[in-house]
């Protein structure tokens, strides 16, 4: 017998036969004689939804409403899926964020789970009941519903599977694992059997959407086993594990890419101490987070600085600018039409020449790179957004990723 946790993503919820359908898995589960504890996201579609209406009512609202609105969607599939597994004649029971409770910190609309009170769900698993957890949802300081930023389920069911001691946590998707790449975009990516926590970090926070950030984060801070795996098929996932669970490490394990990225650039700015935190620092007071910068050497005391901040972000980043800096410049130019591409692998650590296969395969393709940032296991560089893909082709191609 094994306690584990379950993870339905929106497309696997997306209509009542796919519910039908998360019900059957679910049984297959409980019949096993495991334990299990479920959480759902909204169905596909849903929470965007959701969040234009909130757009639509006031571009600028209030954070705390937005989640009232937006956390609805995971209500609506927590009850149906319990309804779904009554049927099969499965003991269910939904759970609201609230309800358990899955205590969050203040900051609605991308709020952190602090602690889940798990006492009462572990005690209903042993007694054969299966809760089904609505995802992306907590109850925060002001006892308000708070939700946990876009993707936010995968961080409810690694932080369930750590507040129930777990043995596993299931990610059900509509990928059957974790790829080299988006195999959306490249159709010869391949599957990878393992992962390391590390790997799976750097990936997730640069741009690949199969798992949150956070959820990573929590997991290798957790050791919780995660799993990847499709609710479409039997095949087997991908494994989120320790290095040394991994005997063979290949030099690069993945291309991501975030659209996500604005660059502005502050032209002629005086090269002396303080500009940086001058500029940085109202930026950071603005809760905007700065990303890639780049700054050049001066010739004439003067120089430019380039940095990336979210797309989301760029109008306010603006605006903070104008208002704000006390340090001069001559002009901003601004760019929303960049991507972020990076390599990454554990590989790196011990091997030279990444970087350059990187730069000399984009140069071949005739792409110009803007700005380039790296740390020990990923180089990143910014291009412009039209050769997303053929960037990320090339790349996968040129670390010899392909699928044979
Ligand atoms: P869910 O609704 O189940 O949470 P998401 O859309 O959030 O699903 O995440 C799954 C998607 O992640 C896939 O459809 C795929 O296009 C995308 N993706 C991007 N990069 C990768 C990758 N390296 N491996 C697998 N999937 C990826
Ligand atoms: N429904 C939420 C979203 O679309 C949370 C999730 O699916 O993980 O962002
Ligand atoms: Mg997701």
């Amino acid at each position: 017998m094994a306690r584990i946790v379950m993870k339905f993503g929106g497309t696997s919820v997306g209509d009542i036969a796919r519910i039908k359908n998360v019900a059957r898995k679910v049984k297959v589960e409980v019949e096993r004689g495991n334990q299990v504890a479920v959480t759902v996201s909204a169905m596909s579609g849903v929470t965007n939804q959701l969040v234009e209406y909130c757009t639509q009512v006031a571009p600028l609202h209030d954070a705390r409403e937005y989640d009232t609105v937006v956390a609805t969607g995971e209500q609506v599939t927590s009850g149906l899926l319990a309804i779904a597994l009554q049927e099969l004649g499965v003991n269910a029971r939904s759970w609201q964020g609230w309800q358990i409770p899955v205590i969050t910190d203040d900051a609605h609309g991308k709020a952190r789970i602090m602690e889940i009170k798990g006492a009462e769900l572990i005690r209903r698993m042993e007694q054969g009941e299966v809760p089904v957890v609505a995802g992306f949802q907590g109850v925060g300081p002001d006892n308000r519903t708070a939700t946990l930023g876009r993707g936010g389920s995968d961080t409810t069911a690694v932080a369930l599977a750590a507040a129930l001691k777990a043995d596993r946590c299931d990610i059900y998707t509509d990928v059957d694992g974790v790829y080299t790449t988006d195999p959306r975009i490249v159709k010869s990516a391949k599957k990878l059997e393992k992962v390391t926590y590390e790997e799976m970090l750097e990936m997730a926070s640069l741009g690949t959407k199969v798992l949150q950030t956070r959820s990573v984060e929590m997991a290798m801070k957790h050791r919780v086993r995660v799993q990847v795996l499709s609710s479409f098929s039997e095949a087997p996932g991908t494994l989120v594990c320790d290095e040394d669970e991994i005997v063979e490490k290949e030099l690069v394990s993945g291309i991501a890419y975030s659209r996500d990225e604005a660059k502005i650039t502050l032209v002629s700015v005086s090269d002396q101490p303080g500009v940086a935190a001058g500029i940085f620092g109202p930026l950071a007071d603005a809760n905007i987070n700065v990303d890639m910068i780049v700054q050049n050497v001066s010739q004439d005391g003067t120089t430019d600085i380039t940095f990336t901040v979210g797309k989301a972000d760029l109008g306010r980043a603006l605006k903070v600018i104008k208002d704000k800096l006390h340090v001069p410049y001559k002009t901003i130019r601004s760019d929303k039409n960049v991507v972020k591409v990076s390599v990454i692998g554990v590989g790196m650590r011990s091997h030279a020449g990444v970087a350059q296969t990187m730069f000399k395969t984009l140069a071949d393709k005739g792409i110009n790179i803007q700005v380039i940032s790296t740390s020990e296991i990923k180089v990143s560089v910014l291009i412009a957004e039209d050769y997303t893909e053929l960037a990320v082709r090339a790349l996968h191609t040129a670390y010899g990723l392909d699928a044979a």
